[in-house]
Formats: structure tokens, C-alpha cells, sequence
């Protein structure tokens, strides 16, 4: 028998227990920091924009002049000339003057707006008719705008996206320190699993979780290393394990988890290093070990593929966070279950779920456990709680999108 705990419990156990890798410190080229999760603050130490810029095509002008004017009544100024992109503007403006400037173009010292080509009239070549009045500040983006020396740009921990690539671009930062990848072992446990490669014979199938696991992993922003398919034998399983531990940061052992006498897992980690819990009060995944091996996270799988992926989106891609220094960040959305969910009997049920187009309706992937190409064509998942009477059809309910 299993003491279950809850799925809270259970990954308040991994954040007490195990903490973020510290090192060792990584610094990667800026295009290659993508995915990785920042070691330090990001801080700026400079301006962005560095200089007080245009935002369209037009007229830099001192606004007063063009106060007042209109389609029938232009403000008619003396254009000065024109600022050139990448260069900084030789002119200082005084009023009944204004620079021609293109967007992104350097603002004139003494110009408090810039009026879009689209309100001017050109007439001739020195002079300017503006149609419609602008206020100061309007189509300037100010020197520091954007950021200021000393202001926090972003965390660390941050996983970096292609938007904070933008962010460190702009801030010149060419090369950024970055935890560690952890490196996590991934392990298949199964008289019946073949390779991928082979084909099975009847009572034989291949190995999906490795595959599977081994992608999650690497889609966390880990690195994973395949440690094989290996028999249902205790002695073999002992000698990987204790392979992975010394080579890995954390351990995924899938198959032979449950508490029967032919489930050798928890008696490997039991001897190998200390039991944190054994057994999740949720469904799938009932069957799930989190144990400590050299103080290194070790996960004992169900087999079952969709039991297994279920603890691995819930568990493993939050361990793997923490171990980054960061967090999993979870969307959802509000939507009404088309079909109707029974209860579940004391344990908290994980139903994948296919979205309507617009999000507003939920279908229920049902049917017999462990059909992995139902679950792939999900769109994410919901949880009937433990204590519920099911889910009514047309009920609202919140799905967590996969990933
Ligand atoms: P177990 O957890 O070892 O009792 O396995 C539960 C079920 O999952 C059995 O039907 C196994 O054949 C299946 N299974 C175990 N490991 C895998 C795997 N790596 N890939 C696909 N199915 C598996
Ligand atoms: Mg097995």
C-alpha cells in the first residue's frame, strides 16, 4: 500500500528539498543565452534611447509656433535643414524655425515636437506650412524612455525569450552569465520495452517515455542523457541508477514504481538513498517515487506513458525550474466542459482536454488510459479536484495549457 500525499504536498516536498545549482557560472554569447535562465540582475547602466529621438517622419518644431493653426490658417516656418539618421542634429531650433527629421532621427536641441509630414505643406524650399497644432513632448521618444543607468531591467532566474534578447541587445550586453544547465538521466525500466528503432514482437513495445521525457527536458531549458532500457532485474537497475546519480544532476526512472514485489524502484532508491514520498493522491500518476540519492533529485515514473507525462508536467518541469533559479509560469483559461466528468474517489483527476478554436469550449479526452495519441492532440489539461462530485457539462472549468 501507498501513503499518498496530496499534488500540493507534494511539490512543496521538491521546493523545500532541493534548491537551484549554483555552479558552475556560465557566460554564453547573448545569442546564445536564449532558454537559459540569468544568473544575476540584469541592471542598466545606460540610457535608452541615448538621445531624445523622433517618432515619425516630419518637422522638428517649437510646438508655441504651431499653436493656433490650422487647414485654412498655416503656421508657416523657415526650414533649417535636415537631420540625417545616425548622425546627431547641428541644429539648435529657435522659434518660426524647424529641421526636417525621419523617424528614429536625432531630436534639435530646442525643438519640444516633431509634426508629421501628413500636417504639413511644403512651399518651396525653405518654407513649411504646419495645418493642424501640436503639443510639446508629441512624436519624441525621450532619452531614457525606454531605460535609465540604475533602473532593473530584469531578474534573475529569468528564462530568457527573444524579447529579453531585444532588452540586452539594447543594453549592449554581449555576453551574460547564466545558471547551469542541470543535466537530468533519463531511464526505462521493462522486460517488454524495445527500442525505438526496433520492432516489437507480440508482448513487446517501444519505449515511448524516454523519447517523450527526454524532449520535456530539453523543452525546460535541461539537458538530457538517455540512459537505456533496462531489464526488470534489481541489480541492474541499482548499477544505472548509481551511474546516473554520480554523472547527473537529477534521475528519471520510469516503470516499476508502484509497491507490488516485481516494482523494483522504491526498493533500489530505499537502499540507495532516502524515500521522500511514494505515492501522489491523483489520477493518473498514482504511482509516482520522489526520492534523494547524493542529495540529487530522483523521480520513479509510472510506465503507464500518460501517467508518466502527467507527473512530469506537474513535478519534473518544476524541479527542473527550481533548479534553474526560476519558476514555471502557467497559462490558463476559463472555458465550459462540453461533457459531463464523474467524481473521483479521494484522488485529484488530470483530464487532458481539446479547446474550441476560441477557447470558450473544453472537450475531455476520455477512453481507456494510455492512448499517448490522444493526449498529443490535446491542447492542455484541467483537474477535477480530489473532493468533488465531477464536473457538470457546460460548467466552467480552468485549463492549463501544456507548455
Ligand atoms: P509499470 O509502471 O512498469 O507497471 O508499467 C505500467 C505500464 O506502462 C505497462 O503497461 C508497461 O508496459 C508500460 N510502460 C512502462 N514503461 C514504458 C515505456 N518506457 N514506454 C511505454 N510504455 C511503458
Ligand atoms: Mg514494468
Amino acid at each position: 500500500m501507498l501513503t499518498v500525499i496530496t499534488p500540493q504536498e507534494a511539490r512543496k516536498i521538491i521546493f523545500d528539498r532541493f534548491m537551484p545549482l549554483y555552479t558552475p557560472t556560465e557566460s554564453v554569447a547573448l545569442a546564445d543565452a536564449l532558454g537559459r535562465s540569468l544568473y544575476d540582475d540584469i541592471v542598466s547602466d545606460e540610457y535608452v534611447p541615448g538621445f531624445n529621438r523622433s517618432t515619425v517622419d516630419g518637422y522638428a518644431v517649437v510646438a508655441s509656433d504651431t499653436f493656433g493653426c490650422s487647414e485654412s490658417i498655416p503656421a508657416v516656418l523657415e526650414l533649417r535643414g535636415e537631420v540625417l539618421m545616425g548622425e546627431s542634429a547641428r541644429y539648435t531650433l529657435t522659434p518660426g524655425n524647424c529641421v526636417a527629421v525621419s523617424t528614429g532621427g536625432d531630436l534639435p536641441e530646442g525643438a519640444d515636437a516633431v509634426v508629421m509630414l501628413e500636417r504639413c505643406e511644403v512651399y518651396g524650399e525653405r518654407l513649411i506650412g504646419v495645418t493642424s497644432p501640436i503639443a510639446p513632448g508629441n512624436n519624441i521618444i525621450y532619452k531614457g524612455d525606454d531605460v535609465s543607468p540604475g533602473e532593473m531591467v530584469l531578474l534573475k532566474g529569468t528564462c530568457v525569450s527573444p524579447r529579453d534578447i531585444g532588452i540586452l541587445a539594447a543594453l549592449g550586453r554581449s555576453r551574460i552569465n547564466v545558471r547551469p544547465k542541470p543535466t537530468v538521466a533519463v531511464i526505462s525500466s521493462g522486460d517488454e520495452l524495445v527500442d525505438t528503432q526496433q520492432t516489437p514482437e507480440r508482448g513487446q513495445i517501444r519505449d515511448v517515455n524516454a523519447p517523450m521525457l527526454e524532449a520535456l527536458i530539453i523543452n525546460s531549458g535541461a539537458t538530457s542523457i538517455n540512459y537505456g532500457i533496462i531489464r526488470d532485474d534489481e541489480n541492474a537497475l541499482r548499477r544505472i541508477v548509481k551511474k546516473a546519480v554520480g554523472e547527473c544532476d537529477a534521475v528519471l526512472l520510469s516503470g516499476g514504481s508502484s509497491a507490488g514485489t516485481r516494482d523494483l524502484t522504491a526498493r533500489v532508491v530505499g537502499s540507495e538513498g532516502e524515500i521522500l514520498f511514494h505515492g501522489i493522491a491523483m489520477k493518473p500518476g498514482k504511482p509516482t517515487i520522489l526520492g534523494a540519492i547524493d542529495g540529487k533529485p530522483f523521480f520513479g515514473l509510472p510506465g503507464h506513458p500518460v501517467a508518466a507525462y502527467f507527473v512530469a508536467e506537474l513535478f519534473i518541469r518544476p524541479l527542473i525550474a527550481r533548479m534553474m533559479g526560476s519558476e514555471t509560469k502557467q497559462r490558463t483559461v476559463t472555458s465550459r466542459i462540453s461533457e459531463t466528468l464523474s467524481s473521483n474517489h479521494g484522488r485529484a483527476e488530470f483530464v487532458a482536454v481539446v479547446l474550441s478554436d476560441d477557447g470558450a469550449s473544453a472537450t475531455p479526452i476520455r477512453g481507456k488510459s494510455g492512448l499517448i495519441t490522444k493526449l498529443a492532440h490535446s491542447d492542455g489539461y484541467i483537474c477535477v479536484p480530489r473532493d468533488s462530485e465531477g464536473v457538470a457539462k457546460g460548467a466552467l472549468v480552468t485549463v492549463t495549457y501544456w507548455d
